[in-house]
C-alpha cells in the first residue's frame, strides 16, 4: 500500500529562509497569517490529509464513481464522510472571504495545503479545488444577488462548483461552443446543450452542485467574442437559500477513464435549465479565465504533488529492496545483496525526481505568494510585478510541472521494477492519475502557445524582462560568493540559453508564426528549467546561511548535493531545447498533411 507524508518542514523552510516570509509581517492579507499560524495550519492540514484523505486513494481508484439509473452518481466508499470532515474542518474555505464564511487566510496557504491534499488523493482533492475556482470567478464577476445566494454555501464547500467548457466537437477551440442561452422574462436564461468531460459534474458529496457554463445567446457574435458565462445550479435555491426545485440539468453518463477514478467525469445535459448571467454578455470567456487561471495553477500543483507522492514510495522501496552488489564491492557483505540505492542508475532516477520536486515546490511558493501580492499589495509597482510573474509562470507551472509529474511517476515506477507495474504497490496508479494533468485545463501544447504568443510579448515583454533581470542580478552577486560557485554554473549556462532563445523568438517568431509555434514547447521547458535552476540557487544560498549559523540538519544539508545534481545533470537539457527551437519550423512543417 502506498504511503504519503506531507513535506511540511520543507514548505516552511522555503517560506522562512528562501522567501523571507518575515518581510510580509505587516502586509495586507499576510498579516492574518503570521508564520506560527502558517505552521499550525500546514501541520494540521498535513495530519488531516494523511489520516483521512490518503487512505481513500486506492479505494477510490478501485471502486471509482458509479452512475445510477436516475442520473445520480455515487462516489467511492468513504469519500462522502471524508468530504464532510474536509468541509467541517474549514479546509475548502481556507482562503475564502470571511463575509461568506471563509477563513480569510492568504491564497498561498490554500495553494500549499493543496499540494498535500492532492498528493494524498488527487481524485478527491479535485472536488474542493474546482469549487474554489468557481468561487474565485463568482467573487470577481457575479452581481450582488448571485453572490449572496450562492457564495456562503460554496465558500465553505457545502455546495460544490464545476467548470463547463468542453462540448463533443469543441475542446481547445472554445469559439465553437454551441450550448445556447435563451433570455427569459424574469431575467434568467434557459440553457440548452451538452457539455462533456465535466469533472465533479455529478456526485453525492454535496447537497447542491453549481455549474459555471459557457454558452451563447441567439444572435451573439461568432467565435469566442460571443460567449457568455452562466451560473446553473443543480437545485434552484428556495426563498430561504435552501434546496428548492430540481433544475433541468442531468448527468447523462460518466466516463470510464485511465485514472482519477474517484472523480466523476460527467456528460452534462442541459435542457432549458435555469441559469443566470455572470459578468457581461459576450464577455464570458473573460470571466471564466479567473476560474481557468486558478485551475491551471491547481493542475500545475497536481504535477508536483504526484511526483512527490511517487518519490516517497520509490525511495522507501529502494532503501528496502535488495538486489545485486555495489559496483565497487559489497556494501553489506553479511546480507544476501545490497539495497537498490547502491546502484548509480537507481540513484539517478530518484535524484531526478527529488531535484525537480524541491525546486518545483519553491517555484510554487513564489508564484502562490505572488497571487496574494498581485491582489493586495498597497504598492502599485509590487502589484504589477507580482501580476506579471503570475501571468508568465502560470503556463510554466501547468505545462512543465505536469510533464515532469507524469515522467517522474514513470521513473518512480521504474525504481520498483516489475512491482511498479503491479497495482497493490500503488505507483502504477500515480502514473495513470498523473497523465490527465498534461491534458486537461488546456493541453500542454496550448500552454506553450499561450506562453510564447501571449505572455511573452504582453506589455512589451515586461514579465520576461523582469524575470531575466532578477536572475541576472542574482548571478552577478553570486560572483563574489565562492561558496555558491559549485551550484550556479548550470544556471549561468541555462540563463544564457534562455536569453538566446528569447532573442531568436523575437526575430523569427514574428517573421513566421510557425516558427513561434514550433519553438513554443521547447521554450516553455527552457524557461521552466531555468526558473527551477534559479530556485535551486536561492535554496542553496539559504541552506548555506543555515550551515554558516552552525546548524546541522540532514534535510537542509541534503539541499547542497541535490542542487549540484540539478545543475550538473538536469540543467544541461536547456542546450538541447535551444538547439531544437532555433532550428525553426522548416523540418516540422515539411511533410505534407496527406503524407501522415
Ligand atoms: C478526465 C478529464 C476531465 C476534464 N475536466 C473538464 C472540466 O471539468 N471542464 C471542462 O470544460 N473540460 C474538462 N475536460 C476537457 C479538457 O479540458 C479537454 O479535453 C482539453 O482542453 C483538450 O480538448 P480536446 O480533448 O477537445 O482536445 P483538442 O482540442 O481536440 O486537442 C487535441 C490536441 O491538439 C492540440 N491542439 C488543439 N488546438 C491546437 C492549437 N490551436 N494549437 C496547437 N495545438 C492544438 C492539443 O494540444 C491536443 O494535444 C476534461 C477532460 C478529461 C479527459
Amino acid at each position: 500500500m502506498p504511503t504519503y507524508k506531507a513535506p511540511v518542514s520543507d514548505t516552511l523552510f522555503l517560506l522562512t529562509d528562501v522567501f523571507d516570509y518575515a518581510k510580509y509581517a505587516n502586509a495586507p492579507g499576510f498579516s492574518e497569517a503570521p508564520i506560527d499560524v502558517v505552521e499550525a495550519v500546514l501541520a494540521e492540514g498535513a495530519k488531516f490529509v494523511e489520516e483521512v484523505v490518503q487512505p481513500l486513494n486506492r479505494v477510490g481508484d478501485i471502486e471509482g464513481c458509479k452512475r445510477n439509473p436516475d442520473g445520480s452518481v455515487t462516489t467511492p466508499k468513504g469519500f462522502k464522510e471524508a468530504y464532510k470532515a474536509f468541509v467541517e474542518g474549514g479546509w475548502v474555505g481556507l482562503a475564502g472571504d470571511p463575509a461568506y464564511g471563509g477563513q480569510g487566510l492568504p491564497i498561498f496557504l490554500s495553494v500549499l495545503f493543496g499540494e498535500y491534499a492532492t498528493a494524498a488523493n488527487l481524485a478527491f482533492a479535485m472536488y474542493p479545488g474546482l469549487t474554489n475556482g468557481a468561487v474565485a470567478a463568482l467573487m470577481a464577476y457575479a452581481g450582488d444577488e448571485l453572490k449572496s445566494r450562492y457564495l456562503p454555501k460554496m465558500t465553505t464547500g457545502e455546495w460544490t462548483g464545476t467548470m463547463n467548457l468542453t462540448e463533443p466537437h469543441c475542446g481547445t477551440d472554445l469559439g465553437l461552443i454551441k450550448t445556447r442561452a435563451a433570455p427569459q422574462a424574469d431575467g434568467s436564461y434557459a440553457i440548452t446543450g451538452q457539455k462533456i468531460f465535466i469533472s465533479a459534474g455529478e456526485h453525492d458529496l454535496a447537497d447542491n452542485i453549481i455549474h459555471l457554463v459557457l454558452a451563447r445567446i441567439e444572435g451573439a457574435p461568432p467565435g469566442t467574442k460571443g460567449i457568455s458565462l452562466f451560473l446553473v445550479p443543480k437545485f434552484l435555491p428556495d426563498a430561504d437559500g435552501g434546496i428548492g426545485a430540481r433544475n433541468g440539468v442531468v448527468c447523462g453518463a460518466i466516463e470510464h477513464k485511465m485514472g482519477i477514478h474517484g472523480n466523476s467525469t460527467a456528460v452534462m445535459n442541459y435542457d432549458g435549465a435555469k441559469g443566470w448571467l455572470v459578468g457581461e454578455l459576450h464577455r464570458g470567456l473573460h470571466a471564466m479565465f479567473v476560474m481557468m487561471n486558478s485551475a491551471r495553477l491547481g493542475v500545475g500543483v497536481q504535477g508536483l504533488a504526484l511526483s512527490e507522492a511517487a518519490y516517497q514510495n520509490a525511495a522507501a522501496y529502494a532503501k528496502d529492496r535488495r538486489q545485486g552488489r555495489s559496483l565497487k564491492g559489497a556494501v553489506e557483505p553479511d546480507k544476501p545483496a545490497d539495497i537498490l540505492l547502491v546502484h548509480p542508475d537507481v540513484r539517478r532516477m530518484l535524484l531526478e525526481i527529488r531535484a525537480f520536486n524541491e525546486a518545483a515546490r519553491a517555484l510554487m511558493v513564489w508564484v502562490a505568494i505572488s497571487e496574494d501580492e498581485a491582489r493586495l499589495s498597497p504598492d502599485p509597482k509590487a502589484r504589477q510585478a507580482a501580476e506579471d510573474r503570475l501571468g508568465l509562470m502560470t503556463p510554466v507551472l501547468k505545462g512543465v510541472f505536469t510533464d515532469y509529474g507524469f515522467a517522474n511517476a514513470v521513473k518512480a515506477q521504474q525504481v520498483l521494477g516489475g512491482h511498479g507495474y503491479i497495482a497493490e504497490w500503488g505507483v502504477e496508479q500515480f502514473v495513470r492519475d498523473a497523465r490527465i494533468a498534461m491534458i486537461y485545463e488546456g493541453a500542454n501544447g496550448v500552454q506553450a502557445l499561450d506562453l510564447v504568443a501571449r505572455k511573452l510579448p504582453k506589455d512589451g515583454g515586461r514579465a520576461i524582462m523582469a524575470f531575466s533581470s532578477e536572475v541576472s542580478q542574482f548571478l552577478a552577486a553570486a560572483k563574489d560568493e565562492a561558496a555558491l560557485a559549485p551550484y550556479v554554473g548550470g544556471l549561468r549556462a541555462s540563463f544564457g540559453h534562455l536569453q538566446e532563445a528569447s532573442m531568436w523568438l523575437m526575430k523569427n517568431g514574428l517573421a513566421d508564426a510557425n516558427n513561434a509555434g514550433a519553438a513554443s514547447y521547447d521554450y516553455m521547458h527552457l524557461l521552466g528549467l531555468t526558473a527551477l535552476g534559479y530556485m535551486w540557487a536561492r535554496i542553496v544560498k539559504a541552506a548555506l546561511a543555515r550551515q554558516a549559523n552552525g546548524e546541522s540538519n540532514p534535510a537542509i544539508d541534503a539541499k547542497l548535493p541535490l542542487a549540484r545534481f540539478f545543475s550538473e545533470r538536469m540543467l544541461p537539457e536547456t542546450a538541447a531545447h535551444l538547439a531544437r527551437l532555433s532550428s525553426g519550423a522548416a523540418s516540422v512543417m515539411a511533410l505534407p498533411a496527406d503524407a501522415f
